[in-house]
Protein backbone atom coordinates (compact mmCIF):
# COMPACT_ATOMS: atom_id res chain seq x y z
CA UNK A 1 0.00 0.00 0.00
CA UNK A 2 1.25 3.54 -0.86
CA UNK A 3 2.49 5.68 1.83
CA UNK A 4 0.67 9.00 1.20
CA UNK A 5 -2.64 9.45 2.58
CA UNK A 6 -5.68 10.84 0.95
CA UNK A 7 -9.16 12.48 3.02
CA UNK A 8 -12.05 14.04 1.01
CA UNK A 9 -15.94 14.21 1.58
CA UNK A 10 -19.09 15.27 0.81
CA UNK A 11 -21.73 16.49 2.71
CA UNK A 12 -24.86 14.20 1.92
CA UNK A 13 -27.10 17.34 1.73
CA UNK A 14 -28.11 15.60 -1.97
CA UNK A 15 -26.79 13.40 -5.21
CA UNK A 16 -23.14 14.43 -6.63
CA UNK A 17 -23.24 16.12 -9.90
CA UNK A 18 -20.91 17.56 -12.63
CA UNK A 19 -19.23 19.80 -10.45
CA UNK A 20 -18.03 16.99 -7.94
CA UNK A 21 -17.13 14.45 -10.37
CA UNK A 22 -14.73 16.93 -12.48
CA UNK A 23 -13.33 18.92 -9.31
CA UNK A 24 -13.18 15.89 -7.03
CA UNK A 25 -14.06 12.67 -7.89
CA UNK A 26 -12.27 12.23 -10.99
CA UNK A 27 -8.70 12.98 -8.99
CA UNK A 28 -9.92 10.62 -6.39
CA UNK A 29 -10.20 7.90 -8.89
CA UNK A 30 -6.86 8.99 -10.10
CA UNK A 31 -5.13 8.63 -6.39
CA UNK A 32 -7.16 5.40 -5.96
CA UNK A 33 -5.09 3.93 -9.48
CA UNK A 34 -2.21 5.45 -8.04
CA UNK A 35 -2.27 3.27 -4.73
CA UNK A 36 -3.24 5.81 -1.92
CA UNK A 37 -4.50 4.82 1.59
CA UNK A 38 -7.54 6.80 0.17
CA UNK A 39 -10.70 7.84 2.62
CA UNK A 40 -13.77 9.24 1.34
CA UNK A 41 -16.14 10.88 3.91
CA UNK A 42 -19.89 11.25 3.69
CA UNK A 43 -19.86 14.36 6.03
CA UNK A 44 -23.31 14.02 7.94
CA UNK A 45 -22.14 15.97 10.97
CA UNK A 46 -21.04 19.37 8.45
CA UNK A 47 -24.52 18.71 6.91
CA UNK A 48 -26.46 18.65 10.33
CA UNK A 49 -24.51 22.03 10.86
CA UNK A 50 -26.45 23.80 8.23
CA UNK A 51 -29.85 22.13 8.96
CA UNK A 52 -30.05 20.89 12.03
CA UNK A 53 -33.85 21.14 11.77
CA UNK A 54 -34.03 18.32 9.03
CA UNK A 55 -31.87 14.72 10.03
CA UNK A 56 -34.31 12.83 7.82
CA UNK A 57 -32.66 14.81 4.70
CA UNK A 58 -29.11 13.96 5.82
CA UNK A 59 -29.98 10.35 7.01
CA UNK A 60 -31.98 9.77 3.00
CA UNK A 61 -28.84 11.18 1.51
CA UNK A 62 -26.08 8.85 3.11
CA UNK A 63 -27.32 6.13 0.73
CA UNK A 64 -27.73 8.26 -2.10
CA UNK A 65 -23.83 9.57 -1.55
CA UNK A 66 -22.47 5.71 -1.27
CA UNK A 67 -24.53 4.90 -4.25
CA UNK A 68 -23.01 7.91 -6.48
CA UNK A 69 -19.30 7.31 -5.40
CA UNK A 70 -19.24 3.26 -5.32
CA UNK A 71 -21.28 4.66 -9.13
CA UNK A 72 -18.40 6.74 -10.17
CA UNK A 73 -16.05 4.02 -9.61
CA UNK A 74 -14.76 4.61 -5.69
CA UNK A 75 -13.44 0.83 -5.03
CA UNK A 76 -14.50 -0.04 -1.29
CA UNK A 77 -10.98 -2.41 -1.43
CA UNK A 78 -8.99 -0.03 -2.50
CA UNK A 79 -10.85 3.30 -0.96
CA UNK A 80 -12.04 3.59 2.69
CA UNK A 81 -15.58 5.68 2.64
CA UNK A 82 -17.14 6.48 5.81
CA UNK A 83 -19.48 7.78 7.79
CA UNK A 84 -18.29 11.25 9.95
CA UNK A 85 -20.49 10.81 12.56
CA UNK A 86 -19.57 7.16 13.39
CA UNK A 87 -15.99 8.02 14.17
CA UNK A 88 -16.82 10.31 17.37
CA UNK A 89 -12.63 10.77 17.17
CA UNK A 90 -13.16 13.40 14.83
CA UNK A 91 -15.16 15.37 17.17
CA UNK A 92 -12.68 15.06 20.00
CA UNK A 93 -10.44 16.40 18.19
CA UNK A 94 -12.48 19.30 17.04
CA UNK A 95 -13.04 20.18 20.38
CA UNK A 96 -8.98 20.41 21.30
CA UNK A 97 -8.67 22.59 17.97
CA UNK A 98 -11.17 25.06 18.90
CA UNK A 99 -8.76 26.25 21.39
CA UNK A 100 -6.35 26.92 19.05
CA UNK A 101 -8.55 28.82 16.46
CA UNK A 102 -10.03 32.94 16.96
CA UNK A 103 -13.42 33.43 16.73
CA UNK A 104 -12.17 36.61 14.43
CA UNK A 105 -9.97 34.33 12.28
CA UNK A 106 -13.02 32.20 11.85
CA UNK A 107 -15.32 34.77 10.65
CA UNK A 108 -12.61 35.86 8.10
CA UNK A 109 -12.79 32.30 6.44
CA UNK A 110 -13.89 33.21 2.74
CA UNK A 111 -15.42 30.14 2.21
CA UNK A 112 -17.44 30.30 5.54
CA UNK A 113 -18.53 33.62 4.51
CA UNK A 114 -19.57 32.35 1.14
CA UNK A 115 -22.15 29.63 2.39
CA UNK A 116 -23.46 31.83 5.19
CA UNK A 117 -24.75 34.00 2.51
CA UNK A 118 -25.82 31.15 0.33
CA UNK A 119 -27.24 29.88 2.77
CA UNK A 120 -29.15 32.94 4.74
CA UNK A 121 -27.27 32.50 7.99
CA UNK A 122 -25.59 36.26 8.27
CA UNK A 123 -27.47 36.85 11.32
CA UNK A 124 -28.53 33.61 12.48
CA UNK A 125 -25.21 31.22 11.51
CA UNK A 126 -25.32 28.17 13.97
CA UNK A 127 -22.13 28.15 15.81
CA UNK A 128 -21.58 24.84 14.34
CA UNK A 129 -22.14 25.90 11.08
CA UNK A 130 -19.28 29.23 11.89
CA UNK A 131 -16.71 26.88 13.35
CA UNK A 132 -16.75 23.99 10.75
CA UNK A 133 -13.54 24.80 9.14
CA UNK A 134 -12.13 23.23 12.46
CA UNK A 135 -14.41 20.05 12.34
CA UNK A 136 -12.60 19.81 8.81
CA UNK A 137 -9.21 20.35 9.97
CA UNK A 138 -9.87 17.41 12.42
CA UNK A 139 -11.13 15.27 9.48
CA UNK A 140 -8.33 15.98 7.45
CA UNK A 141 -5.95 15.51 10.39
CA UNK A 142 -7.10 12.77 12.31
CA UNK A 143 -6.51 10.60 8.97
CA UNK A 144 -2.78 12.24 8.76
CA UNK A 145 -3.81 13.02 5.18
CA UNK A 146 -1.27 14.00 2.58
CA UNK A 147 -3.41 15.34 0.48
CA UNK A 148 -7.22 16.78 -0.41
CA UNK A 149 -8.36 16.28 -3.80
CA UNK A 150 -11.26 19.49 -3.63
CA UNK A 151 -12.47 21.79 -5.68
CA UNK A 152 -11.47 25.69 -5.65
CA UNK A 153 -13.82 26.88 -3.25
CA UNK A 154 -12.19 24.48 -0.39
CA UNK A 155 -8.58 25.88 -0.56
CA UNK A 156 -9.14 28.29 2.31
CA UNK A 157 -10.15 25.09 4.26
CA UNK A 158 -6.50 23.43 4.01
CA UNK A 159 -4.91 26.13 4.52
CA UNK A 160 -7.02 26.78 7.87
CA UNK A 161 -6.27 23.11 8.29
CA UNK A 162 -2.75 23.95 7.72
CA UNK A 163 -2.58 27.19 10.68
CA UNK A 164 -4.41 24.67 13.37
CA UNK A 165 -1.49 21.73 12.53
CA UNK A 166 1.47 23.98 12.83
CA UNK A 167 0.07 25.66 16.43
CA UNK A 168 -0.75 22.38 17.24
CA UNK A 169 3.15 21.43 16.21
CA UNK A 170 4.25 24.67 18.02
CA UNK A 171 2.62 24.15 21.50
CA UNK A 172 2.63 20.92 21.72
CA UNK A 173 4.87 18.50 19.43
CA UNK A 174 5.43 18.09 15.72
CA UNK A 175 2.09 15.82 15.29
CA UNK A 176 0.67 16.91 11.72
CA UNK A 177 2.40 17.03 8.28
CA UNK A 178 1.47 19.82 6.42
CA UNK A 179 -1.65 19.13 4.09
CA UNK A 180 -1.71 19.65 0.00
CA UNK A 181 -4.80 20.23 -1.93
CA UNK A 182 -5.27 18.75 -5.35
CA UNK A 183 -6.89 20.54 -7.41
CA UNK A 184 -8.32 19.78 -10.86
CA UNK A 185 -8.09 21.29 -14.47
CA UNK A 186 -11.49 22.22 -13.69
CA UNK A 187 -11.37 23.45 -10.07
CA UNK A 188 -14.26 25.20 -10.23
CA UNK A 189 -17.31 23.88 -12.15
CA UNK A 190 -20.27 27.37 -13.12
CA UNK A 191 -23.87 25.85 -12.28
CA UNK A 192 -26.04 25.66 -16.13
CA UNK A 193 -27.27 29.04 -15.15
CA UNK A 194 -23.85 30.01 -15.68
CA UNK A 195 -23.42 31.22 -11.88
CA UNK A 196 -19.88 31.17 -10.86
CA UNK A 197 -20.19 27.44 -9.30
CA UNK A 198 -22.54 24.29 -9.64
CA UNK A 199 -24.11 23.39 -6.41
CA UNK A 200 -26.20 21.05 -4.82
CA UNK A 201 -28.20 23.07 -3.17
CA UNK A 202 -28.23 25.83 -5.53
CA UNK A 203 -30.81 24.55 -8.22
CA UNK A 204 -28.20 24.57 -11.17
CA UNK A 205 -26.50 21.12 -10.98
CA UNK A 206 -26.60 17.99 -13.58
CA UNK A 207 -26.37 15.03 -11.67
CA UNK A 208 -24.46 11.71 -11.85
CA UNK A 209 -27.92 10.03 -11.53
CA UNK A 210 -30.00 12.54 -14.39
CA UNK A 211 -31.86 10.51 -16.92
CA UNK A 212 -30.31 11.29 -20.93
CA UNK A 213 -33.80 13.45 -21.09
CA UNK A 214 -33.02 15.59 -17.80
CA UNK A 215 -29.38 16.25 -19.08
CA UNK A 216 -30.95 17.22 -22.70
CA UNK A 217 -33.17 19.70 -21.21
CA UNK A 218 -30.53 20.88 -18.67
CA UNK A 219 -28.11 21.95 -21.46
CA UNK A 220 -31.41 23.29 -23.32
CA UNK A 221 -31.58 26.00 -20.43
CA UNK A 222 -27.72 26.88 -20.51
CA UNK A 223 -26.64 30.23 -20.58
CA UNK A 224 -24.84 30.71 -23.66
CA UNK A 225 -24.33 34.77 -25.70
CA UNK A 226 -27.51 36.87 -25.46
CA UNK A 227 -26.52 38.61 -27.96
CA UNK A 228 -25.92 35.23 -30.37
CA UNK A 229 -29.44 35.33 -31.88
CA UNK A 230 -29.47 33.93 -35.87
CA UNK A 231 -26.56 30.95 -36.56
CA UNK A 232 -24.52 33.68 -38.63
CA UNK A 233 -24.33 35.83 -36.20
CA UNK A 234 -20.88 36.10 -34.64
CA UNK A 235 -20.93 34.62 -30.86
CA UNK A 236 -18.77 35.42 -27.51
CA UNK A 237 -17.00 32.09 -26.24
CA UNK A 238 -16.03 33.89 -23.01
CA UNK A 239 -18.48 33.84 -20.47
CA UNK A 240 -20.56 31.16 -22.76
CA UNK A 241 -21.02 28.10 -19.74
CA UNK A 242 -21.26 25.83 -23.42
CA UNK A 243 -17.97 25.95 -23.63
CA UNK A 244 -16.74 25.96 -20.30
CA UNK A 245 -18.69 22.45 -20.19
CA UNK A 246 -17.23 21.56 -23.46
CA UNK A 247 -13.28 22.53 -22.56
CA UNK A 248 -14.17 20.46 -19.02
CA UNK A 249 -15.73 17.19 -20.61
CA UNK A 250 -15.38 17.24 -24.43
CA UNK A 251 -11.91 14.92 -24.75
CA UNK A 252 -11.48 16.18 -28.49
CA UNK A 253 -9.72 19.40 -27.53
CA UNK A 254 -8.58 20.00 -31.36
CA UNK A 255 -12.56 20.38 -32.76
CA UNK A 256 -13.88 22.16 -29.94
CA UNK A 257 -11.19 24.68 -31.12
CA UNK A 258 -12.38 24.66 -34.38
CA UNK A 259 -15.73 24.90 -32.87
CA UNK A 260 -14.60 27.77 -30.66
CA UNK A 261 -13.58 29.96 -33.79
CA UNK A 262 -16.66 29.21 -36.28
CA UNK A 263 -19.25 30.41 -33.47
CA UNK A 264 -16.90 33.83 -33.32
CA UNK A 265 -16.86 33.92 -36.58
CA UNK A 266 -20.76 33.61 -37.12
CA UNK A 267 -22.73 30.25 -39.04
CA UNK A 268 -22.48 27.66 -35.54
CA UNK A 269 -25.88 27.83 -34.20
CA UNK A 270 -26.43 27.38 -30.01
CA UNK A 271 -29.16 24.03 -31.28
CA UNK A 272 -26.16 22.34 -33.23
CA UNK A 273 -23.71 23.33 -30.08
CA UNK A 274 -25.77 22.12 -27.33
CA UNK A 275 -26.79 18.54 -29.01
CA UNK A 276 -22.95 18.25 -29.10
CA UNK A 277 -22.64 19.25 -25.57
CA UNK A 278 -25.48 16.84 -24.15
CA UNK A 279 -24.35 13.75 -26.14
CA UNK A 280 -20.60 14.33 -24.84
CA UNK A 281 -22.26 14.41 -21.13
CA UNK A 282 -24.97 11.52 -21.93
CA UNK A 283 -21.72 9.35 -22.91
CA UNK A 284 -19.76 10.61 -19.49
CA UNK A 285 -23.04 10.41 -16.97
CA UNK A 286 -24.55 6.77 -18.30
CA UNK A 287 -22.31 4.34 -17.29
CA UNK A 288 -22.45 6.06 -14.19
CA UNK A 289 -26.32 6.31 -14.11
CA UNK A 290 -26.44 2.13 -15.33
CA UNK A 291 -24.25 1.47 -12.92
CA UNK A 292 -25.79 2.87 -9.39
CA UNK A 293 -29.61 1.89 -10.99
CA UNK A 294 -28.01 -1.72 -10.43
CA UNK A 295 -26.43 -1.06 -7.08
CA UNK A 296 -29.61 0.49 -5.74
CA UNK A 297 -31.10 -2.81 -5.69
CA UNK A 298 -29.14 -3.55 -3.06
CA UNK A 299 -28.92 -1.13 -0.30
CA UNK A 300 -28.12 -3.03 2.18
CA UNK A 301 -24.83 -4.19 0.52
CA UNK A 302 -24.01 -0.55 0.35
CA UNK A 303 -24.68 -0.10 3.59
CA UNK A 304 -22.25 -3.26 4.64
CA UNK A 305 -19.70 -1.13 2.65
CA UNK A 306 -19.94 1.54 4.56
CA UNK A 307 -19.70 0.13 8.07
CA UNK A 308 -16.85 -1.97 7.24
CA UNK A 309 -15.51 1.37 5.97
CA UNK A 310 -16.25 2.90 9.32
CA UNK A 311 -15.00 0.69 11.28
CA UNK A 312 -11.24 0.73 9.55
CA UNK A 313 -11.31 4.86 9.76
CA UNK A 314 -12.12 4.66 13.56
CA UNK A 315 -8.99 2.41 14.40
CA UNK A 316 -7.04 4.84 12.08
CA UNK A 317 -8.57 7.55 13.69
CA UNK A 318 -7.81 6.13 17.35
CA UNK A 319 -4.11 5.69 16.63
CA UNK A 320 -4.19 9.44 16.05
CA UNK A 321 -5.74 10.52 18.67
CA UNK A 322 -3.74 8.45 20.78
CA UNK A 323 -0.84 9.97 19.95
CA UNK A 324 -2.44 13.66 19.90
CA UNK A 325 -3.64 12.72 23.90
CA UNK A 326 0.01 11.78 24.31
CA UNK A 327 1.53 15.46 22.86
CA UNK A 328 -1.20 17.27 24.79
CA UNK A 329 -0.30 15.30 27.99
CA UNK A 330 -3.91 14.32 28.33
CA UNK A 331 -2.51 10.89 28.45
CA UNK A 332 -3.70 10.34 32.53
CA UNK A 333 -4.00 6.90 32.66
P1 LIG B 1 -23.69 22.25 -1.02
O1 LIG B 1 -24.52 23.03 -2.01
O2 LIG B 1 -24.49 21.44 -0.03
O3 LIG B 1 -22.58 23.07 -0.40
P2 LIG B 1 -21.86 21.29 -2.97
O4 LIG B 1 -22.45 20.93 -4.29
O5 LIG B 1 -21.13 22.58 -2.85
O6 LIG B 1 -23.01 21.15 -1.91
P3 LIG B 1 -20.02 19.99 -1.21
O7 LIG B 1 -20.44 18.76 -0.49
O8 LIG B 1 -20.00 21.30 -0.50
O9 LIG B 1 -20.92 20.12 -2.52
O10 LIG B 1 -18.58 19.79 -1.90
C1 LIG B 1 -17.91 18.55 -1.99
C2 LIG B 1 -16.65 18.65 -2.81
O11 LIG B 1 -16.93 18.91 -4.19
C3 LIG B 1 -15.71 19.81 -2.39
O12 LIG B 1 -14.39 19.35 -2.53
C4 LIG B 1 -15.98 20.89 -3.40
O13 LIG B 1 -14.88 21.74 -3.59
C5 LIG B 1 -16.26 20.06 -4.66
N1 LIG B 1 -17.18 20.81 -5.55
C6 LIG B 1 -18.47 21.11 -5.28
N2 LIG B 1 -19.00 21.82 -6.27
C7 LIG B 1 -18.03 21.99 -7.22
C8 LIG B 1 -17.96 22.65 -8.49
N3 LIG B 1 -19.02 23.27 -8.99
N4 LIG B 1 -16.79 22.63 -9.17
C9 LIG B 1 -15.70 21.98 -8.67
N5 LIG B 1 -15.70 21.35 -7.47
C10 LIG B 1 -16.84 21.34 -6.74
MG1 LIG C 1 -20.43 23.34 -1.06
Amino acid sequence: MHTKRSLTGDRPTGRLHLGHYIGSLQNRLELQKKGYDQFVMIADVQALSAQAEHPEKVRENILELALDYLAAGIDPKKTTIFIQSLVPEIAELTVYFLNLVTVLRLGQNPTVKTEMVEKGFTKTVPAGFFMHPVNQAADILAFRSDVVPVGEDQLPMIEQTNEIADKFNRIYKKTFKKVAPLLSKTPRLPGIDGKAKMGKSLGNAIFLADSGKEIREKVQKMYTDPKHIHVSDPGRVEGNTVFTYLDAFDPDVKEVQRLKKQYQEGGLGDVALKKRLAEILESTIRPIREKRQKLAKNPKAVMRILEKGTEHARTEAAKTMHVVRKAMKIDYL
